[in-house]
């Protein structure tokens, strides 16, 4: 990301007006608008598909951008919306490069909500790695810990393959005695990060509990990002919000439902239940039961409980 910055910086980048400049290309107009020379400052600011970027982002754009070299542009930019945005920014303008490569090499239009999304969905992966790196030390249990009483522990996790952007599902219901009521499986495409798949895998988590007909529950998941936003009161704008927000409202419909953070070492059963989704082309469920390979890992999860 650094690179694509400076060569624009260096005003290196190939752009019609400068491949004029150098007589490769003939015509210096931009093939978005068809109004303007195509330099980068037009590509990244004047033209109205990196206008309503912007606008969308709620990064505010200099008002003398026109007259402005790129460098100063890019300065200005970073001093009127705040350090804070300096990575939104930067984002921002190698997702409009990239799309405006797509259009003038491959006639490929990527549309404007497009962009937005993986501008997004981009900026959260790198928060959140970075608050995932920095919660590292985080207690919590390095094991799996039965429930108390009517209770039952409703374990999740999920694999991502961003190429194919699907992700794997695993759910694992237990009780006190640390006996199996249920684990399901699934595939979900579409999935645009790894956090909006864990996400994704509380949402099939609850509505399993839910059609199992379970009313207390403790869901506990290994993403320490996700169960503090399923805890946390307050809405984000980006992609994994739509999960949040459908986990929680199914919450709402358990007599009790708690959300917790657990290791991975608490959460093995779950994440092999990951591992089965992968054999699998459809979802799969079993009820006061699971694979072979779940329940072993489950039957050492028991180990831990003391003797009734
Ligand atoms: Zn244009």
């Amino acid at each position: 990301m650094r690179i694509v910055c400076w060569k624009f910086i260096r005003n290196f980048v190939p752009t019609k007006v400068n491949l004029c400049i150098k007589k490769v290309a003939g015509d210096p107009i931009c093939n978005r608008c068809y109004l303007f020379l195509e330099d980068v400052v037009h590509v990244l600011c004047e033209c109205s598909y990196a206008s309503q970027i912007w606008l969308a982002l709620q990064i505010r754009e200099p008002s003398n951008a026109s007259s402005l070299s790129f460098q100063d542009w890019l300065y200005q930019m970073f001093n009127i919306n705040g350090l804070q945005h300096i990575q939104t920014i930067i984002i921002a303008v190698y997702a409009i490069w990239h799309a405006r490569n797509k259009l003038v090499f491959e006639g490929i239009a990527i549309r404007i909500e497009e962009s937005i999304a993986f501008i997004r969905s981009y900026c959260l992966d790198l928060n959140l790695t970075q608050s995932r790196l920095s919660s590292e030390d985080i207690i919590g249990p390095s094991r799996w810990i039965a429930p108390l009483d009517l209770f039952l522990k409703l374990n999740v996790d999920a694999g991502f393959d961003p190429s194919t952007k699907t992700a794997y599902v695993g759910v694992i219901i237990r009780n006190k005695s640390g006996a199996i009521m249920g684990a399901m499986c699934a595939r979900r495409e579409r999935i645009l990060s790894s956090f909006a798949a864990e996400a994704c895998a509380m949402v099939q988590g609850l509505r399993f509990a839910m059609e199992l007909g379970f009313a207390d529950i403790i869901a506990e998941g290994d993403s320490l990002t996700v169960i503090k936003k399923l805890n946390s009161k307050s809405r984000d704008l980006f992609e994994i919000s739509t999960y949040i927000g459908d986990a929680k409202s199914l919450a709402r419909r358990f007599h009790t439902c708690r959300f917790v953070f657990t290791r991975r070492e608490g959460n093995r059963s779950a994440h092999a239940m990951t591992l089965e989704s992968r054999k699998y082309a459809e979802e799969m469920f079993w009820v006061e039961d699971a694979p072979g390979s779940v329940q072993s890992i489950a039957n050492e999860d028991r180990r831990w409980l003391d003797p009734p």
